[in-house]
């Protein structure tokens, strides 16, 4: 089984009927549902107003994969926390960054830059898988569109990715690296880039199959319980010391 955390700030659909109205269950509940189809899964959700955010430390250790949705509260999450999940994401835990996540604090964390990019909401986007063969874009067809969506535009400033699964492009001109990966520590990192709150984006099929590839592909082989920077003893024995 995989432990996967859903965490979702969960403040606009709170206090946006727009937004109620496309996720009336939250954001994460909807990702929770599309994912609960896989019995190898072990799904719970998390809100930022839950009791210590919704991560306390039991439930970190004891998540696979982290998916994170944030945008308007980015700055009520603890900075503790953020250097518990970077931790957590050192020793092998897997990371999906969602949409406005890119400016989460976690996020930021685990890429060390500014994470700043270009946006305009109500755009169409067509999302094009370039690196086909990639465990993320298994099934996905090689372009479809998203009839609505936040655009975002370059430059994304982020370091240069391991590998890039897919490219947006927006009907008001620009470009974004939408689907991008990284190793980070032990740990995988998957950026996501559609999923604005107001738009029904969560319900399109293929971007639920992205999400849920990409939560097999963050998830972890090894994972190690602290991270040591220990000193060694020579393994060779017959050359122990100069000159033997
Ligand atoms: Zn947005």
């Amino acid at each position: 089984m995989i432990n996967v955390t859903i965490w979702n700030e969960g403040r606009h659909e709170i206090e946006s009927d727009e937004v109620r109205a496309v996720y009336p269950n939250g954001i994460h509940n909807c990702i929770k549902n599309f994912l609960s189809i896989n019995d190898d899964l072990n799904i719970r959700t998390a809100v930022l107003d839950d009791t210590d955010n919704g991560l306390p430390d039991d439930v970190l250790e004891n998540t696979d994969v982290l998916l994170w949705w944030g945008h308007m509260a980015h700055e009520c999450v603890p900075d503790e926390l953020v250097e518990k999940v970077y931790n957590r994401v050192m020793r092998g835990m897997g990371f999906i960054a969602l949409h406005s996540a890119h400016f989460s604090k976690p996020f930021k964390r685990l890429m060390g830059t500014t994470c700043s990019l270009k946006w305009r909401d109500g755009d169409r986007e067509r999302l094009w898988c370039i690196s086909p063969n990639h465990p993320i874009a298994k099934d996905i067809p090689e372009s479809f569109n998203i009839p609505v969506e936040e655009m975002y535009g370059e430059r994304f400033d982020i370091p240069t990715p391991d590998e890039i699964v897919f490219m947006g492009w927006f009907k008001g001109g620009e470009v974004f690296r939408s689907g991008c990966c990284w190793n980070r520590g032990l740990g995988k990192v998957f950026y996501f880039q559609p999923g604005h709150e107001s738009n029904p984006t969560y319900h399109i099929p293929e971007i639920q199959k992205i999400v849920t590839n990409a939560v097999y592909w963050v998830a972890p082989g090894k994972v190690i319980p602290e991270v040591e920077c220990p000193w060694v003893p020579s393994l060779e024995e017959a050359y122990d010391g100069p000159n033997k």
